[in-house]
């Protein structure tokens, strides 16, 4: 089935050029210029990613975004000209998905967009699997790495890996948000709880000892991302 993606650009040149390319990739593309015809036209298509401009007349994209948040639950992308926005991009105030700082190259917001759209499908796969039937695996698998969540155990290789819990929930919290940027905050909030009085270097410990148990060159990873001062992305 053909996956809809809605853009949202006040940009005639960028929003075409966009528009272009994701149809030429197979998607049906619907587009909207402002903040209010970004809510009009997603509430009407319900898209399956929404690809959403900050900078936005009537209404910015910040606000377009916390509205649509309470209203479906689609993979909000969004596009910053400022690094210093990227914070409350991802936070929980807003609570994007994923972000690109212009310029980007269309073969990066391709990939976002594949990531995510994946990433909702496994969500999906697993609900559906969940309500089917209890005897179904639950398995997770990328590549060499699985992870049985019935068991609650790791493989990589085929061997059992010796998880403490932490690092279980770390691990699990991260793969199921696959593609997507999670700040450290939000981690600790998920894993540690918010009464935790630690601070987000714990966050950063447990994850080098995730990488030191998961990765084939722990120093150079390849599935868990650092993203410069917000978090980190499992790859897969
Ligand atoms: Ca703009």
């Amino acid at each position: 089935m053909q996956e809809k993606i809605l853009i949202v650009e006040d940009e005639p040149v960028l929003l075409e050029t966009l528009e272009y390319n994701l149809t030429k990739q197979g998607y049906a593309v619907s587009t909207a210029n402002t903040g209010p015809k970004a809510l009009l036209v997603a509430r009407e298509q319900q898209p399956d990613l929404i690809v959403l401009d900050i900078m936005l007349p009537g209404l910015d994209g910040f606000e377009v975004c916390r509205i649509l948040r309470q209203e479906m639950n689609v993979p909000i992308l969004m596009l910053t000209a400022k690094t210093d926005e990227i914070d409350k991009i991802v936070g929980l105030e807003v609570g994007a998905d994923d972000y690109l700082t212009k310029p980007f190259s269309m073969r990066e917001l391709l990939a976002r967009i594949k990531a995510q759209l994946r990433r909702i499908r496994l969500i999906h796969e697993e609900v559906a699997e969940a309500s089917h039937t209890a005897t179904t695996s639950n398995n997770l698998i990328f590549d060499n790495l699985v992870i049985d969540m019935e068991r609650r155990e790791v493989k990589l290789d085929g061997n059992l890996l010796h998880m403490k819990p932490k690092e279980y929930e770390l691990l699990t919290f991260l793969l199921q948000n696959q593609g997507r940027v999670v700040s450290r905050d939000l981690l600790l909030e998920r894993v540690w709880g918010w009464d935790y009085s630690g601070g987000s270097r714990t966050v950063d410990v447990h994850i080098r000892w995730l990488r030191e148990k998961i990765e084939t060159n722990p120093t150079s990873p390849a599935r868990i991302l650092t993203v410069r001062g917000i978090g980190y992305r499992f790859e897969g």
